[in-house]
């Protein structure tokens, strides 16, 4: 599992890293909110958690940006303001947990483990890009109407690509994102299940989504 913490006082980030790695995940610290999108764009998180007072952008406008760059990874905000506005505007914004503070660490990773669990139940479940459809609960894509049947490992693969379209993914992102594999196997499998998951969604289905970029990886998105 791997987590992004968003905390810009250095000690609760800390505290809070070392809990979450004793649980095993892995976790990245950002200590500004106009940190997020970039990072949240570039790596697949599990889950992320987000302080709302933080330098750069707050923690709800950067959430409001992580939606509207279309990532729809689980958010859990912290706020040591434990208004009912903070938590109705977090909500609104598209946060799916919220935790006020001070906070039991337990409690913390009670809270993350279930929103990864969840995550697949959620609104924002439903990844489009241009008339492609892939629904995380489902499992399933959809084409125009049609619906596309995916192996495990397609399905990840696609979900991967779609949960930031227009970025280009590396053969070794792709490794480690959907294989787990944190070394090169030495063999074209992330080729063979790309032209797989090509012949399935663009073959004879409009214009092209999934794109090989020469020496740099893969990328899916609409046509221009
Ligand atoms: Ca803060």
């Amino acid at each position: 599992m791997h987590v992004l913490v968003v905390e810009d006082e250095k000690k609760t980030a800390a505290l809070i890293r070392k809990a979450l790695e004793a649980e095993g995940m892995t976790v990245d610290v950002l200590h500004r909110g106009d940190e997020v999108v970039p990072r949240a764009t570039a790596t697949a998180f599990d889950a992320i958690v987000l302080d709302i007072m933080l330098p750069g952008h707050d923690g709800i406008t950067a959430l409001r940006l992580l939606r509207a760059h279309h990532v729809a990874t689980p958010v859990l905000l912290l706020s040591a303001r434990g208004e009912v506005d903070e938590r109705v505007n977090g909500l609104d914004a598209g946060a799916d947990d919220y935790l006020p503070k001070p906070f039991v660490l337990a409690e913390l990773i009670a809270r993350i483990r279930a929103l990864v669990r969840r995550g697949g139940a959620r609104g924002g479940a439903r990844l489009n890009v241009g008339d492609l459809a892939l629904d995380t609960l489902t499992r399933m894509a959809h084409r125009g109407g049609a619906a596309i049947p995916l192996t495990p490992r397609e399905f990840r693969l696609l979900e991967y690509l779609m949960r930031t379209p227009g970025t280009v993914r590396s053969r070794t992102a792709i490794l480690e994102n959907v294989w787990d594999y944190h070394f090169d196997p030495g063999t074209n499998i992330v080729d063979v299940c790309i032209k797989r998951l090509r012949e399935k969604i663009d073959d004879g289905a409009g214009p092209k989504l999934l794109h090989n970029v020469r020496g740099e990886g893969f990328v899916i998105k609409a046509a221009p």
